[in-house]
């Protein structure tokens, strides 16, 4: 984490070690419990409890400035009603000291946080945040300890945010009664998919006595049961200090936020009993036990005959009664080598004879909840062989049970331990605060995410001494464990539709009991609810950081160096403390490749590391790569035009890292897949993968509806985003699965062969860059050269007439309407316009717009009176393109109503004032100013080309625009341009017959009535 101010650091990391236990802080509200400098991380974890009440406290001190926060409390339903996840919304509505409608969301807009959220987990909820700025890490910490210890939980919140009434149409008592709630629909979203429901049943059946067994989300069958009493007692119980975990985490100064805390909230507190809360030990079972389930199908159904899902699931360590065990860090490894890639052994047993297309939802080993499990299972077998499955997963275990694991597919698995401990990423202080609290919540060890090099350790010398180590773990935990389930599960084309109607039927009968007078007081409550949403509120209760003071005015420049490599080769090398990994990207042109063989370019970068060389079969391929790598990345890049002069460019990435001792291997493995990756020859491994991409592909589309909606509204507005949605978006998912219903194998050998012969040439190399320390930089750059210098073309490249080039140069923009249709009972809308390039004088303000309109119109209307889970705009300055989008909506063309009046709402003098425009200003720089790993600095201009001039001017822009450039930026370039339009939605919204649209089904194929 070597920051700039390395000594201050030190002194501060030093001070915080020297701590010792029963040492008082905070004018003695906090004592000291335990200090630690971990290693190779380098930070000090220092535990402390408030003397009072017996709050606990983490901080990690670390030499990293995106200082982070978090406290959680342990909630344990015992129901399905949603009830902590809707309090954890509820209580982010307004509180004590700040009595407005929306804390939370008005500090999204008031801070330069670099994360914010609230989580609900199956058994703690928590508050995290994290910033770089000091003062809004006091800003922020004192909006999240008022939400959190002082909410106000109005029933009016409750409804908006839990569930209520309503009528279709709001004011007509005769309309439809229909449920609302944001909570209520983001479950139907998230409960929407098969991966979803078969892992919920999972966890429902291994779990029949404890809090796991519950949904801790809510399920929208149970959502509406909850009360709002039942609301206001679980907080009053589960939110008490004596029931919290604070975590602190980076380099701002540990007493100071210790007296805050502690004057802010809990000094307003006493001890409470908190023993009833205490989540009790799954009761094991006696015997194993077998459950069959039903759950919905996928969206696209591959093979109708093989719709069966099977897996098998153990429950095995107690991490309070066995803390900091090496059983459980050992068993992570085992479902590492069981589960991880083509060489793991379920995958070579079950998923290379294509018993099945993918693994099942809960596949792995889950120590997030208090005991810790395993599972293991497929998808999309064929009924008759369910048991041969399960006969085969007991038959790998057996083996292991008598042959152990070879040492060095373990030493493969600690490598990559090794390098992720190694790799600097932005988030480790938070992503530690998660790690520690699924055993901290239960007064479990707190250090759990620092451990992995202590335990790494361990498990070496407890394989050097004692040669049937995995034997006895894999017979213990697995074989002589009965607390074992068998699930099998059906699948049904109409779940969705039967939830529905069941819901709808509910609804009828609730309606015929309503009297007139509970009908009006619906109406009155949506019209009371909805003049809450539309009351202009005065937030200036709340803290905000003001961006004269607290906005950079210059970019960040990061030193990149540009030399040359390999006789000529423009490299950047950027020298940033990585740690001693090696990071490097090469970039091959793409612009003459054959027009034909674009829609095969996203199988050629996902299957180049995945077929074998002709020195290596696919699965020492792989073992090798995790036995010395990190892994490559291989993807299509455009090259935007920052003036939009200039067709854009297509280039083909590689990138990789790798620890310093193994670049030189790293190198050597690209070599090879450069020279020889068997595009041909592998019929039946290629068969495999098209059919796990299809299953794949198959279920994002309706849970990435989002995605999909927006590349398919943006595809008809520019030619770098039709390219976008044509490798990525529908007509991928519609190519992937005629390539894998037919079996097509020659066709796509013949594609992908074409495509490495046009691009892996030693004179399509366009551009380099290593990102490293110093020191690895000369050793680093040779290895790289090396292996530039010996590429040597595969075959004649293919050469046609029609290119990317020419099809770029020759886009011409169709406004459509499109429907996709899709199982699921939620919808994702799109809208898409032109909009400026980077560099454009009205770039900058139009970039802000978004950003205001969002904010100030789109989330009022999308989520709070629309009952999205959410909606907003983007301006995408490097594409010249403006979308709008919801997601997990309930509507459909009075969402595309909206999108249509915001444009209204940003021409109409008064809607845009200067608060606007200095709360867009802070979403744009959050954004801009995220903090980057070091691998990343300086990563974006090597792919976009924009020059540091230019983006100096793009900030200027931001930071002088004013409210009246927003408008006319908005007049300018917005107003009264025709859009074109996407939705991903329910099947029944579609609108068939209507000869305005074109309906497409889930596989982008034409949907006929
Ligand atoms: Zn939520």
């Amino acid at each position: 984490m070597g920051g700039v101010r390395a000594s201050d650091a030190r002194a501060m990391l030093d001070a915080l070690e020297a701590l010792t236990p029963g040492t008082r802080l905070a004018n003695g509200a906090f004592e000291v419990t335990s200090t630690r400098r971990v290693m190779p991380y380098d930070v000090v974890a220092v535990e402390l409890e408030h003397v009072k009440t017996g709050a606990k406290h983490l901080h990690v001190g670390a030499d990293d400035s995106n200082n982070s926060f978090n406290v959680a409390f342990r909630t344990t339903p015992r129901d399905s009603t949603g009830v902590a996840h809707v309090l954890e919304h509820t209580v982010l509505c307004g509180s004590e000291k700040y009595p407005v409608r929306d804390p939370f969301f008005n500090m999204l807009r008031r801070s330069l946080s670099t994360f914010m959220n609230a989580m609900t987990a199956s058994d703690f909820t928590c508050y995290p945040f994290s910033t770089m700025n000091r003062v809004d890490y006091k800003n922020l910490l004192d909006v999240y300890l008022d939400a959190a210890f002082f909410p106000k939980i109005a029933e009016i919140d409750f409804s908006q945010e839990g569930h209520r009434f309503e009528f279709a149409k709001m004011e007509d008592p005769t309309s439809d009664l229909i449920y609302k709630g944001i909570v209520f629909n983001e479950m139907k979203g998230a409960m929407g998919s098969q991966s979803a429901r078969y892992g919920r049943a999972l966890g429902e059946h291994l779990f029949p006595t404890s809090t796991y067994h519950w949904n801790s989300g809510g399920d929208p069958i149970n959502i509406p049961d909850l009360t709002y009493e039942q609301l206001r007692n679980f907080h009053a119980v589960h939110y008490h200090p004596s029931n919290s975990k604070f975590y602190t985490y980076g380099d701002f100064p540990l007493e100071e936020t210790l007296q805050q805390i502690e004057d802010s909230a809990l000094s307003r507190f006493d001890k409470f009993d908190v023993s009833k809360l205490v989540v009790e030990d799954e009761k094991r079972f006696i015997a194993p036990k077998r459950v069959e389930v039903t759950v919905p199908a996928d969206a696209v159904v591959a093979d109708k005959n093989k719709q069966s899902i099977i897996s098998l699931a153990w429950l095995m360590i107690n991490q309070i009664k066995e803390p900091v065990s090496l059983d459980n860090f050992a068993l992570g490894v085992a479902s590492d080598l069981l589960t991880n890639g083509p060489q793991s052994y379920f995958y070579e047993a079950l998923l290379e004879p294509r018993l099945g297309s993918a693994f099942a939802s809960g596949t792995g080993y889950n120590g997030s909840r208090r005991e810790t499990s395993f599972a293991v299972g497929l998808k999309d077998v064929a009924e008759s062989d369910v048991n041969k499955v399960e006969k085969i997963i007991e038959e790998v275990l057996e083996r292991i049970a008598r042959e152990g694991f070879p040492r060095e597919r373990v030493e493969a698995v600690m490598h990559q331990i090794e390098l992720d401990s190694a790799v600097v990423t932005t988030q480790f202080g938070l992503y530690t605060g998660f790690g520690a609290y699924s055993t901290w919540v239960h007064d479990g060890d707190a250090l759990n995410a620092l451990r992995t090099p202590e335990l790494a350790a361990k498990l070496n010398s407890a394989l050097d001494a004692d040669p049937q180590y995995w034997q006895k773990l894999i017979k213990k935990w697995f074989l002589d464990n009965k607390h074992r389930l068998t699930i099998t599960a059906r699948t049904d084309e109409e779940y969705d539709k039967k939830l529905d109607e069941a819901e709808k039927k509910k609804l009828k009968q609730i309606e015929k009991m309503l009297s007139d007078e509970e009908k009006q007081k619906i109406v009155a409550n949506a019209l009371l609810l909805k003049d809450n949403q539309d009351k202009k509120e005065d937030v200036s209760v709340l803290p905000t950081l003001v961006v004269s003071e607290a906005v950079e005015k210059d970019i960040k420049r990061w030193g990149s160096k540009h030399t040359k490599i390999a006789d000529g080769v423009p490299l950047q090398y950027d020298e940033q403390p990585t740690n001693g990994v090696v990071y490097f990207t090469t970039h091959f042109d793409l612009d003459g490749l054959p027009e034909r063989l674009v829609p095969y370019l996203d199988l050629f970068t996902d299957f180049m590391d995945q077929l074998g060389t002709e020195k290596m079969k696919f699965k020492d391929l792989a073992e090798e790569i995790k036995l010395r790598t990190g892994g490559f990345s291989v993807g299509s890049v455009f090259r935007p035009s920052a003036d939009g002069t200039k067709t854009q460019q297509l280039s083909l990435s590689i990138s990789g890292h790798a620890l310093e001792r193994n670049v030189d291997a790293m190198f050597d493995i690209l070599t090879d897949l450069t020279e020889s990756v068997k595009w041909r020859g592998e019929e039946e491994r290629l068969k495999l993968l098209l059919a796990r991409r299809a299953t794949a592909l198959g279920s994002s589309v309706g849970q990435q509806g989002m995605t999909y909606a927006r590349a398919l509204a943006g595809s008809q507005i520019n030619a770098a985003s039709a390219f976008g949605n044509e490798t990525g978006g529908m007509p991928h998912v519609g190519l992937v699965s005629r390539l894998s219903k037919e079996n097509a194998t020659e066709e796509v050998e013949n594609a992908l062969s074409e495509i490495a012969a046009y691009a892996l040439r030693p004179e399509r190399v366009q551009r380099c860059r290593l990102a490293c320390q110093k020191e690895s930089f000369n050793a680093a750059e040779r290895s790289f050269a090396q292996y530039l210098k010996s590429i040597k073309p595969v075959a004649v490249a293919p050469s046609d007439k029609d290119t990317v080039e020419t099809k770029l140069k020759s886009f011409k923009p169709e406004l459509k309407k499109v429907f996709v249709s899709v199982t699921g009972q939620t919808n994702y809308c799109s809208a898409a316009l032109p909009a400026l390039p980077y560099t454009h004088p009205d770039a900058p303000a139009l970039f802000l717009l978004a950003q205001a309109l969002s904010a100030g119109y789109l989330h009022r209307e999308i989520r709070e009176k629309g009952g999205a889970y959410g909606g907003g705009c983007a301006s995408d300055p490097m594409n010249a393109l403006f979308t709008f989008f919801s997601y997990r909506d309930p509507n459909t063309t009075e969402t595309l109503d909206t999108f249509a009046k915001s444009i209204d709402w940003a021409t109409t003098e008064g809607n845009i004032t200067k608060k606007e425009l200095e709360e867009a200003q802070l979403r744009a720089f959050k954004t801009l100013d995220a903090p980057l790993a070091p691998s990343a600095r300086g990563q974006s201009s090597f792919v976009s080309g924009v020059t540091e001039a230019e983006r100096q001017r793009f900030r200027d822009g931001l930071l002088c625009a004013s409210p009246e450039d927003l408008r006319r930026a908005a007049a300018r370039h917005l107003a009264g341009v025709e859009p074109a339009i996407a939705i991903v939605g329910s099947a029944e919204k579609a609108p068939m017959g209507d000869a305005k649209w074109i309906n497409l089904d889930a596989q982008g194929a034409p949907r006929v009535a």
